[in-house]
């Protein structure tokens, strides 16, 4: 599917709602930044890996009602590229690693896996 513009989307929150896999009785709502549909859509798809949660649904947060987002959701836990920690930062520790036209989107639990990750990735 190509949308055939060089726009990028603006990075705005979204929200998933799902399932624990052992419990079906309460779903659980998170939010998270993303700028367009691909990037909330590798989110989710890295979540539900993750976790095995089951995703229920997401989207833009501006489109949930607002009697709904006024209720305060809880951010999206992270996952630590390096060690696979869940964590939950307001501003997870960056790789931000950039070369030519790759930037690098890794997040870690702490700043040390984030030095392995950058001699194991980038350097080595
Ligand atoms: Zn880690
Ligand atoms: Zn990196």
């Amino acid at each position: 599917m190509d949308q055939g513009s060089d726009v990028e989307p603006p990075e705005e929150y979204w929200v998933i709602a799902f399932f624990k896999s052992y419990s079906k009785n309460k779903t659980y709502y998170r939010q998270f930044m993303a700028a367009g549909f691909y990037e909330a859509f590798d989110t989710v798809m890295t979540f539900s890996e993750k976790t095995s949660c089951q995703i229920l649904w997401y989207k833009e947060k501006r489109k949930c009602d607002s009697k709904f987002t006024k209720l305060g959701i809880p951010l999206l836990e992270s996952f630590c590229t390096f060690c696979n920690k869940e964590f939950n930062n307001i501003e997870p520790i960056k790789c931000n690693y950039e070369k030519n036209d790759f930037s690098c989107k890794s997040e870690f639990c702490s700043l040390d896996c984030k030095q392995e990750h950058f001699y194991f990735k980038h350097i080595r």
